[in-house]
């Protein structure tokens, strides 16, 4: 539905596209304003100047909605993220990035840039309107003028709605992301708050349809649909450049953890494994057989004065299908299993030997680290 676009100008670098779906808006903005707007602000005024009005009033929107993806595309350049192109998409545009962002805060500059934009041009545009009314010039002039200050402040107010794409979406997806390290965990994250809030939009834009104002009801339920399909093509972009890493379990453990034996006493453990080595885990190895692990949560539901004469296995956590992996398992499925039952830390076992330990904190540095990233192709 949406992705076919057309190349219609290069502007300071950027390709600018037209996407097939920018004619949808296009005609809701010409029969608002011919219809409700200009004929509320200009009421002698004929119909058919009301029409040249809006197909005025449909071009400055147009320029309204470059700008503010020329502000995206121009920070991105200038934050170093390349990209490609800008499209003008439904409601405000899709800045194109070529890349993956490279950290949470870059994304933060970048998604601002395009509101800030248009919320200064709604601005200058209202001055100007004021200016124009007040001199009493050109009526008409100044009714363009005002339309297109509320349509620049819609699209700023409106992009800064915290629904993934939208630049407020991206600015919501980036704390998520800063917070936990996982861009695929924030966007999931981000992409299902954007569903919930289309489904209220597209209810709420029916019930203004059976209300009686079908043109009125229109704009959210179009807005509402559009979100809903960007928010889930954007979350399969990012979800499957995870999956092209391709890397396993193999590749992000620690090969050489710190293991403890089952006679050993927990006072041992902590001294010689938790704190010199600072370590909050250790496999249980017998005779190159693995048995479990223990952790700092296992001995500390043991009384510390009872450290001395209470040995590992008596607090072991036995292995299983629940804590162990196969080095083998891709470092999805190991992120999905952790964002699952919330277990960070598993040991890597072939048959009865252990070959490594895997932590959350590995994944998150695969997951996080910009250069593994990058280069992906698109
Ligand atoms: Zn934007």
């Amino acid at each position: 539905m949406w992705g076919r676009s057309i190349r219609i100008a290069r502007l300071s670098g950027f390709d600018v596209k037209v996407d097939a779906s920018w004619l949808l808006i296009a005609s809701l903005v010409i029969s608002s304003l011919a219809t409700s707007y200009f004929p509320a602000s200009l009421p002698d005024g004929q119909p058919m100047t009301h029409l040249a009005m809006a197909f005025i009033g449909l071009a400055g929107f147009f320029a309204s909605i470059l700008l503010h993806e020329l502000a995206h595309a121009i920070i991105a350049r200038g934050q170093g993220v390349r990209n490609s192109g800008v499209t003008l998409f439904m409601f405000g545009g899709v800045a194109e990035m070529a890349d993956q962002l490279p950290t949470p805060l870059t994304e933060v500059w970048i998604a601002v840039a395009g509101p800030v934009a248009s919320l200064g041009l709604a601005l200058l545009l209202w001055c100007g309107a004021r200016l124009a009314a007040t001199a009493g010039a050109f009526e008409p002039g100044a009714a363009v003028l005002s339309a297109l200050s509320m349509l620049n402040l819609t699209l700023g107010l409106g992009n800064l709605i915290p629904a993934f794409p939208l630049d407020g979406g991206r600015v919501l997806r980036a704390i998520l992301w800063m917070r936990s390290g996982d861009l695929v965990g924030a966007t999931r994250c981000a992409t299902r708050l954007s569903a919930l809030f289309s489904a209220l939009l597209i209810l709420f834009g029916l019930f203004i349809i059976f209300a009686g104002d079908t043109a009125g009801g229109l704009w959210p339920v179009v807005i509402g649909l559009f979100l809903l399909s960007a928010a889930r093509t954007s979350y399969r972009a990012v979800q499957q450049a995870a999956e092209r890493d391709g890397r396993k379990v193999a590749d992000l453990m620690s090969r050489d953890p710190c293991t403890a034996r089952p006679d050993q006493s927990l006072s041992e453990l902590v001294n010689q494994v938790f704190l010199d080595r600072g370590f909050t885990f250790a496999p249980v190895i017998e005779d190159g057989v693995v048995l479990g692990y223990v952790d700092t949560h296992m001995v500390l539901r043991i009384d510390r004065e009872n450290w001395a004469t209470t040995v590992v296995d008596d607090v072991i956590e036995s292995i299983g299908n629940e804590n162990a992996v196969s080095p083998d398992l891709p470092g999805r499925e190991l992120f999905d299993r952790i964002s699952r039952t919330g277990r960070r830390k598993f040991m890597v076992v072939v048959g009865t030997t252990l070959v490594g330990v895997v932590t959350l904190s590995d994944l998150v540095s695969y997951l996080n680290v910009a250069e593994d990233l990058q280069g992906l192709p698109a």
